[in-house]
This record gives structure tokens, C-alpha cells and sequence, in this order.
């Protein structure tokens, strides 16, 4: 049998950062607006830090404004949740971004619940939440966002399709069940709990693996011919002391089953920030009321 499909994120992630950059220069050229995206960032996690780089070089690089607030980790709540108000009334802001985890002092949900759902770009406020469930207009988290467009590029109609979606956070396995059964597909949503996950998994059409455990998805796991998104991100340690990424699936075996796939690195992630700039230009036209063809 002839190995998976390769899904290239990194391909698809900058003909979508190329097309918002052209919408961009239309509402600037057009309407005189400019889309801004604030982003805070409390504390010194390292990992956040280098995303926090990448959201403001990509945000620049699509013509968009980039605030950021980078704040000390023992800043108290209430001073967060002050900034957060000044961002919601700021008309050059069209979208706030938390990066998560905050520090253990601050209740995320309550800095969540602070951003006005207009300029909610990751999604994760509960009227946008509720949007989504209730087939509204809402923003939608950006990585379950990316794969699906990910899914659609590769597959076209998702209707009537088996999907299994491996995990139930509310930043990925949620609303990524939600966005498949918007496509009327047939979702199952697995977590720690499921009896019989490999068997669960072998009735999909569609692998959504969003668990956070090194290559815990395995090939024989898989419907020959199944299309697999990977969204796991996991760095482990080799052998030699070196470093590597590797995803919730198991791709060396995965590839010689699945239909299609996506590598990790080069999937899902680089769609994960393409997102998160359409969802910033989405509410900033939703904001100034101007029209935008779906992207
Ligand atoms: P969470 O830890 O919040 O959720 C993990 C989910 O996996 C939980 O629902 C958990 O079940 C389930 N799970 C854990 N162990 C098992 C198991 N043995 N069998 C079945 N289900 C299990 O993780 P996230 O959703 O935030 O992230 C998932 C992965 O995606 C991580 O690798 C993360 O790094 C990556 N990620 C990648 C992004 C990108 O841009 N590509 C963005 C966000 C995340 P239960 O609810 O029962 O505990």
C-alpha cells in the first residue's frame, strides 16, 4: 500500500497569511482601517515567549497593527483585568489575545471572561462558545479552526463522514467536535475515560488527536485510508541528549496506513497563527461594519 498523503500546514497556512494580507490592504486602502491585534503576556514562560515573537512578526508581516503587553509574573489580577478594559475600549485594538497558562495567582477564566466577545480572537469566551454551539456567528478557537481547513482543503465535503476527535479541552477537542458536527459529520469526542480507544478509533474516517501524550496513536489504531490530523506538540528528549517534536500520532506507522496526514512539525501548528490573523481581520471588519468574503 502506497504511504499517506503529506497535509503541508506551512504550504496552506502562507497562501491563507497571503490572502489576508490582501484583505488587509483593502480595508486600509478602501476604508482607512487598520486591523490591530493585542497580545498579553504575563509572566516569563519560555515557550510562551517565542510564541508571543511569532504572533507579533506574523501579525506585522500581514499589515496588521501588533500591541503587546508583556507584564511581570507577580502583576496582580486586578491590574490584568484593568488592562483588559482599556484594550475592549481601545478602537485600535480589534482583537485581544491572554496568552495561556497565567500564572497560578490570576483565574484565567475570569481574564477570559473579561474580553469583550467582539474582540475575542481565540475564541474562548463563553458567548462565543455558546455562538459556536448554537450555530452562530462566532470567532472560533484558531487551531481547531486550522484543522479544519486543513480537512476541507484536503477531503472538500466533510457530510456524513466518521470522525473521531481523541481528547475534550475547551481550546482544541471541544470545539473542534463542534466544528465537525457543523460539516454533519459523525463525531465521537475520546478522553481518559473511553473504553477501548484503539477500537474507537478505527471506525473514523477522520483523526482528530488533540492529547498531549508523545505518539500515543498508533498505526494499527487506523482505518486504512483515514485522514489524520495531528495536533499534538510534544518535545522529547532522544537517545543522544538531542531535542525533537513529535505529535500525539505515531507517524512512522501512521504514514503506511492513513490516507492523508499531517507531519509535525509543519501541520497544524503554523495554521494555528494564520487563524488567529483571520479571526483578528474577521472582527476587525465585523467591528467597522464592512463587508469580508468568507476566508
Ligand atoms: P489538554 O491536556 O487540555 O487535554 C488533553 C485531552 O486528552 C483531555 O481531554 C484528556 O482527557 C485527553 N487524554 C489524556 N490522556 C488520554 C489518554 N490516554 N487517552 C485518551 N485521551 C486522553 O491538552 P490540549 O487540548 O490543550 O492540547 C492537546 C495537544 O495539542 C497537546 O500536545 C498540545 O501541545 C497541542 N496543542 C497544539 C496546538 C497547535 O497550535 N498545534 C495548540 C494547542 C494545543 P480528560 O479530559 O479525560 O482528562
Amino acid at each position: 500500500m502506497s504511504e499517506a498523503k503529506l497535509i503541508d500546514g506551512n504550504l496552506f497556512s502562507s497562501r491563507l497569511r497571503e490572502t489576508i494580507a490582501d484583505h488587509v490592504r483593502g480595508l486600509r486602502d478602501h476604508h482607512h482601517v487598520v486591523p490591530g491585534l493585542a497580545v498579553v503576556l504575563v509572566g516569563e514562560d519560555p515557550a510562551s515567549q517565542v510564541y508571543v515573537r511569532t504572533k507579533h512578526k506574523r501579525t506585522i508581516e500581514a499589515g496588521m497593527r501588533s500591541f503587546e503587553h508583556t507584564l511581570p509574573a507577580d502583576t496582580p489580577e486586578h491590574e490584568v483585568l484593568t488592562l483588559i478594559h482599556g484594550l475592549n475600549n481601545d478602537p485600535e485594538v480589534h482583537g485581544i489575545l491572554v496568552q495561556l497558562p497565567l500564572p497560578k495567582h490570576i483565574d484565567s477564566q475570569k481574564v477570559i471572561e473579561a474580553i469583550d466577545p467582539a474582540k475575542d480572537v481565540d475564541g474562548f469566551h463563553p458567548i462565543n462558545v455558546g455562538r459556536l454551539a448554537s450555530g452562530g456567528d462566532a470567532l472560533v478557537p484558531c487551531t481547531p479552526l486550522g484543522s479544519l481547513m486543513l480537512l476541507k482543503d484536503r477531503l472538500g465535503k466533510l457530510a456524513g463522514l466518521d470522525a473521531v476527535v481523541v481528547g475534550r479541552s475547551n481550546i482544541v477537542g471541544k470545539p473542534m467536535a463542534q466544528l465537525l458536527i457543523r460539516e454533519s459529520c459523525t463525531v465521537t469526542v475520546a478522553h481518559s475515560q473511553t473504553r477501548d480507544l484503539p477500537g474507537v478509533v478505527r471506525r473514523a474516517d477522520i483523526v482528530i488527536a488533540a492529547v498531549g501524550k508523545p505518539e500515543m496513536v498508533r498505526g494499527d489504531w487506523l482505518k486504512p485510508g483515514c485522514t489524520v490530523i495531528d495536533v499534538g506538540i510534544n518535545r522529547i528528549e532522544l537517545p543522544d541528549g538531542g531535542k525533537k517534536l513529535v505529535g500525539d500520532v505515531n507517524f512512522a506507522e501512521a504514514v503506511k496506513v492513513a490516507g492523508a496526514i499531517t507531519p509535525v512539525p509543519g501541520g497544524v501548528g503554523p495554521m494555528t497563527i494564520a487563524c488567529l490573523l483571520r479571526n483578528t481581520l474577521v472582527a476587525c471588519a465585523r467591528q467597522h461594519r464592512l463587508p469580508l468574503k468568507d476566508i
